[in-house]
């Protein structure tokens, strides 16, 4: 508890600087490469009504006010997976569900960190 007392004071304090450096690493093969994998929206076309609010919303604008998807492929592999589009769309035409490699990732990122009891790690390098 103490630990994560010290945690929660140092997100609180340093919340503004913090960049994607930030993220805390993981023991898994995964988070060990440099490259990051955000978990990305699933778009349900039949729900939407294109009315353009998660384009309005979405931070780096890769979202097509016309179709509500993203503007291209590059598009998808830019998304940040911050899922503001989701928490604004309306018709829940936006959804944080994994897709089937994303699934057996998490699967097996979970199965190797609750393998054995770790230590909480410090994630800004202090
Ligand atoms: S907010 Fe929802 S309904 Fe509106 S364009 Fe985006 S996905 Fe479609
Ligand atoms: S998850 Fe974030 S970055 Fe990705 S499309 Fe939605 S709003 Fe844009």
């Amino acid at each position: 508890m103490e630990k994560a007392k010290i945690f929660g004071a140092d997100s609180l304090n340093k919340s503004k600087y913090l960049s994607p450096e930030d993220i805390p690493v993981q023991l898994d093969m995964f988070s060990r490469s440099k490259k990051y994998y955000p978990l990305k929206p699933f778009f349900i076309s039949g729900e939407c009504t294109q009315c353009g609010i998660c384009s309005e919303k979405c931070p780096i604008g890769i979202i097509s006010p016309e179709t509500g998807d993203y503007m291209n492929k590059k598009a998808k592999d830019l998304c940040i997976g911050c899922m503001a589009c989701v928490h604004f769309c309306k018709k829940e035409a936006k959804v944080a569900k994994p897709d089937f490699i994303m699934e057996q990732m998490m699967k097996y990122i979970l199965k190797k960190a609750s393998w054995q009891r770790l230590e909480p790690l410090t994630i800004f390098g202090l």
